[in-house]
C-alpha cells in the first residue's frame, strides 16, 4: 500500500494534549490534520487546520472524516470502537478498531494479558452484584476495585481493605462492571513505548520510570533506574504484546516492578503517553512523530536517547488562581516547557509539562525537583 505524503490531511480522534503534540508533528512535516472532538475549546481543534465539533458517534461527522482525510488515528482510547470501525472501511486507520476495543476495556484487556500468558496481578471481573454473591478470595485483599471503562489518572479506582466493602465499593461505582485486582508491592513503576508499523516494523523507546501521585502521573525518569535485565525484560514483553494485539501504531505499556523482581503488566494505552513526552526533547523521534510516520506508511524514526531526561508534569493545582512565572522554569537552559493552551485550571488537570535534560540522571532530577518546588513556593 502506497504511503500518505506531506500535503495530505489527516483525521484525529479526540482534542486533547497528546492530539495537539501529534498535531504539531504532523504540520511539521507539512500534513494538514482534522480533529473530531465534541468540546468548543479544545487543545488539539484549537490548533489544527479544522475541527468537527461532534460527538464521535456522529454519522456525518465520521463521513466527513472518512471522505477528507487520507488516514485517520486516534489519541484517546475511549473512542467508540464502532466510530473506527466505520472509519476502517473508507480510509487508512491506526491503531485497528480491535486492538482499542481491548485496550479500552480493563476486562478484555486483562482477559488478552492473561490468555496471552502476560502477568498481570491477580483479579476477578465482577459484572454485576451477582458476582459478588459467592465467597471471594481472600487473596484479592487488599485490594484495588476499578471500572472497567473511561477510567483514568486513578479516577473510577476504590481501594479495598476487607471483602464485606466489596458491595458498598461497587454501588460507588454505580455497579459498573469492574474488575478487582491485588493491591501490589511496588517497588516501582515503569513504562515501555513501543511502536509498530504496516510494515510489522517495530521500535522501542527508552524505558521511563514513572512517580505517581494520587493516581496521576507526577514525574517520569529517563533512563528508568532498573537493572537492564528488567529493561530488557519490560521491552521483550512490549514487543510481544505488539504483536499479540497485532498493532500498527504507537502503543504504551505501563509495568509494575515487584520487589522481588518481577514484572507484571499493569495496563495498555492504544495511544502516545504522558510517560512519552520526554520523547519530545529527549529523543531522535518523538513518540508523536513516530505516530505520523506510522499512520502514513513512512519509515519510522530513530528512537535512541540523546541525553537522560526528567519530566514533570504540570497539574491544575499548582495555579491556584494566579499567574505562574515561567522563568523559573526558562531560567534554566536545559529545562524545555509545554503549555496545553488550557484556559481553566482546574485541580488534577493536566496543563503542561516540562522535561530537564542533563548529563546524568542526578542532575536532571535534582534540577527538576529544584524547579518544580520554586513554581510551588510562589
Ligand atoms: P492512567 O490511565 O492515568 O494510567 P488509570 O486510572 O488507568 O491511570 P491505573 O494505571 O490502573 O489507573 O492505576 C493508577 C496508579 O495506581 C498506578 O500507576 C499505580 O501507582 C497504582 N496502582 C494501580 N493498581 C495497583 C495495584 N494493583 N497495586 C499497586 N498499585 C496500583
Ligand atoms: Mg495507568
Amino acid at each position: 500500500m502506497s504511503s500518505i505524503m506531506p500535503g495530505a490531511m489527516l483525521g484525529l480522534l479526540g482534542g486533547g494534549q497528546l492530539g495537539r503534540m501529534f498535531t504539531m508533528a504532523a504540520q511539521s512535516m507539512g500534513y494538514r490534520v482534522t480533529v473530531l472532538d465534541p468540546s468548543e475549546d479544545s487543545p488539539a481543534g484549537n490548533i489544527a487546520e479544522r475541527h468537527l465539533c461532534a460527538d464521535y458517534h456522529d454519522p456525518d461527522a465520521l463521513r466527513e472524516l472518512s471522505a477528507t482525510c487520507a488516514g485517520v488515528t486516534t489519541e484517546f482510547e475511549n473512542v467508540p470502537a464502532e466510530a473506527l470501525q466505520f472509519l476502517e472501511q473508507h480510509c487508512v486507520v491506526s491503531p485497528h478498531a480491535r486492538s482499542v476495543s481491548i485496550a479500552q476495556n480493563r476486562m478484555l484487556e486483562k482477559q488478552f494479558l492473561a490468555a496471552n500468558g502476560f502477568s498481570v496481578a491477580p483479579f476477578m471481573v465482577i459484572r454485576n452484584s451477582d458476582d459478588l454473591s459467592g465467597e471471594i478470595n481472600a487473596a484479592f485483599f487488599p485490594g484495588i476495585l476499578k471500572v472497567s471503562q473511561f477510567g483514568y489518572d486513578g479516577k473510577g479506582q476504590v481501594r479495598i481493605d476487607a471483602p464485606h466493602e466489596l458491595m458498598d465499593a461497587f454501588a460507588s461505582l454505580q455497579q459498573q462492571p469492574c474488575v478487582l485486582e491485588q493491591l501490589l508491592p511496588l517497588a516501582c513503576e515503569i513504562s515501555v513505548i513501543v511502536a509498530r508499523g504496516f510494515d510489522d516494523e517495530i521500535s522501542l523507546f527508552p524505558v521511563a520510570e514513572n512517580h505517581h501521585s494520587q493516581g496521576i502521573l507526577d514525574m517520569s525518569i529517563i533512563p528508568a533506574r532498573i537493572p537492564e535485565k528488567i529493561a530488557q525484560q519490560a521491552r521483550k514483553m512490549a514487543t510481544e504484546v505488539a504483536v499479540k494485539l497485532d498493532y500498527r501504531g504507537v502503543l504504551c505499556i505501563e509495568f509494575f516492578v515487584l520487589a522481588d523482581g518481577r514484572l507484571l503488566i499493569n495496563e495498555i494505552a492504544p495511544r502516545p503517553h504522558n510517560s512519552g513526552h520526554y520523547t519530545l526533547d529527549a529523543c531522535i523521534t518523538s513518540q508523536f512523530e513516530q505516530q505520523v510516520r506510522i499512520l502514513c506508511r513512512l519509515p519510522q524514526g530513530d528512537t535512541a536517547l540523546l541525553t537522560p531526561a526528567v519530566m514533570v508534569n504540570l497539574l491544575g493545582d499548582l495555579w491556584r488562581s494566579r499567574e505562574l512565572d515561567w522563568r523559573k522554569v526558562l531560567r534554566n537552559p536545559t529545562a524545555k516547557l509545554h503549555l496545553y493552551g488550557k484556559r481553566e485550571a482546574r485541580s488534577g488537570r493536566k496543563m503542561g509539562h516540562f522535561t530537564v535534560l542533563a548529563e546524568t540522571i542526578e542532575q536532571a532530577l535534582r534540577q527538576a525537583e529544584a524547579i518544580k518546588a520554586s513554581l510551588r513556593n510562589d
